[in-house]
């Protein structure tokens, strides 16, 4: 029988074959993920009812939330990644949290199935649930690309590729094979939205500033390359400002191909569909996401897109419109219709993300006291995008356009003000200052990603295992022990 582990709070779970909940006193909400709608949910969920009204438990597989516009600053290392991160334990207080992933959703015996890092899946039983289980990155069946392409969806992610462009500038400047360096030192990103501009020009903003400490390197030959399938860049801004950063970016010797798609990466070795051949040792997939793929091991209503379909006041409703009884989704998981864009839905972004999670910590507070919900309503405020140290663009209530610095300082400004906690938001802008005053550092630490590989390769090699004796001391041993050899 499955098992809670030992760090479990046993009274949240039920064992396997459970069916019908205990009756509580006082009503559970899970909220299953704890990114940025989980966490803004929980938050104001805690704010608006006392513990006695109800209990809430957060699910998710990481110990925090990560705040994902920033990832592109903490790949350029402008940010550090522990800054980047709210921590569930101090950021929830007043929630249980569970660390696990969900792995079965059945809202019609309102239990769900969670399976930790370590030890046998469990189940929990729930009066309301919360989906909040965000995306995953779209990715389509290329040759080569599951073994080469790095995803930019998490702050593990973005670690590893600073450490990875780091690193292989480290080994070319050490190799005279120039193939070979010309493969190494060139970094190919798929995906021309924000996450993919932003995150390549970070990178090679970074990129550029750290060869000026290699001799052996020179700054023209790092190639960048941006495919993208559309005919422009930055969907998220009108086409002025989409052609803006492309201009920006080819003046930074940036390549972008328009029109493209990745054919196959085997080896390392691009096909765009243009016919375009060369080798990159980095292949960043920012191609787009996709509805968290758990969701279809649910008894959830889902549309076309696997998301889970909602009304405006974020309860999840059948295709008929019919509500689910206590059942709420919100985030780039859920379909919300966008009342200001009557038949479109809600795009998935953080500006989104975090007011729908506000909201639907209200609406529950309100379901909970029977009082009226409201209905979600945001009008589109804008995009801020960086483009490296100093550059940016932004498109501000749809008309204002700002271009340059003051679009780098509205990008900063903006999400640090979004940024989850007081604690993160200091860190954050004392770094800032920091670096302004100290320059940023650029190196690589990569043995981060294989911690062990020195102590396996100086590891001695354990000799087989003894058998313990199989007769008592009493009993003379079968074999003989070997004699002594004689002295010559
Ligand atoms: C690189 C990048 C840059 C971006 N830049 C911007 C930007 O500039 N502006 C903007 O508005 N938006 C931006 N976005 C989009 C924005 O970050 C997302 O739309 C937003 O975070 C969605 O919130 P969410 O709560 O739906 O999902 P998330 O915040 O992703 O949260 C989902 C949570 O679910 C957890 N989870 C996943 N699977 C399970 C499971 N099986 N069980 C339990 N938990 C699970 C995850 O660990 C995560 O904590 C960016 C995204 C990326 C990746």
């Amino acid at each position: 029988m499955p098992q809670p582990a030992s760090t479990v709070d046993a009274a949240l779970t039920e064992p396997a074959g459970a069916t019908t909940a205990k009756p509580r006193k006082v009503p559970r909400v899970v909220v299953l993920g704890g990114g940025t709608v989980g966490l803004y949910t929980a938050r104001r969920l805690r704010k608006r009812l006392g513990g006695r009204e109800a209990a809430i438990v957060v699910v998710d597989p990481r110990p925090y939330m990560t705040y994902a516009p920033f990832l592109p600053e903490t790949a350029a290392g402008s940010i550090d990644a522990r800054n980047v991160v709210a921590p569930h334990r101090r950021a929830l207080k007043g929630a249980d949290v569970l660390q696990g992933k969900v792995t079965h959703i059945e809202h019609a015996k309102r239990r769900v199935e969670i399976t930790p890092e370590a030890g046998d899946p469990y189940w929990i039983s729930y009066d309301h649930l919360v989906v909040g289980l965000g995306s995953v990155a779209r990715t389509l069946p290329i040759p080569g690309l599951a073994e080469q392409g790095i995803g930019f969806k998490n702050v593990e992610e973005a670690i590893a590729l600073r450490n990875h462009v780091l690193n292989r500038i480290d080994v070319a400047s050490s190799t005279w094979d120039p193939e070979l360096r010309r493969k190494l030192l060139t970094f190919v990103f798929v995906g021309g939205g924000f996450a993919g501009v932003e995150a390549l020009a970070e990178v090679e903003d970074m990129a550029r500033y750290a060869v000026r400490h290699y001799k052996q390197i020179e700054p023209e030959e790092l190639r960048f390359v941006l495919v993208e399938g559309s005919r422009r860049i930055l969907p998220e801004v009108n086409e002025e400002l989409g052609g803006y950063t492309l201009e920006q970016l080819r003046k930074r010797n940036i390549e972008i191909h328009l029109s493209t798609f990745l054919s196959s990466c085997v080896d390392g070795h691009v096909v765009l569909s243009t016919g375009i051949e060369f080798d990159a040792d980095t292949l960043v997939w920012t191609a787009g996401v996709r509805a968290n793929p758990v969701l279809a091991d649910s008894d959830l209503p889902l549309d076309k897109l696997g998301r889970v379909t909602c009304n405006e006041y974020l309860q999840v409703v059948d295709a008929e419109g019919h509500v689910v009884p206590d059942a709420y989704a919100a985030g780039d998981c859920a379909a919300v219709p966008d009342l200001y864009n009557p038949g479109q839905f809600c795009p998935p972004n953080a500006q989104h993300a975090l007011r729908e999670g506000n909201h639907l910590g209200d609406n529950l507070a309100r379901a909970l006291r029977s009082a009226e919900l409201e209905p979600y309503k945001h009008k589109n405020i804008g995009a801020v995008a960086s483009l490296g140290m100093y550059k940016g663009v932004a498109q501000m209530f749809g008309k204002i356009k700002v271009r340059g610095f003051l679009a780098w300082v509205l990008h900063r400004s903006y999400h640090v003000a979004a940024m989850p906690t007081f604690n993160r938001k200091l860190r954050i802008a004392a770094g800032w200052t920091g670096s302004l005053l100290l320059r940023r550092e650029v190196v690589a630490l990569g043995s981060l990603h294989d911690p062990r590989a020195e102590f396996r390769a100086a590891s001695v090699p354990a000799a087989r295992p003894v058998a313990p004796p199989a007769v008592s001391p009493a009993v003379p041993p079968a074999v003989p022990a070997p004699e002594k050899p004689a002295a010559s």
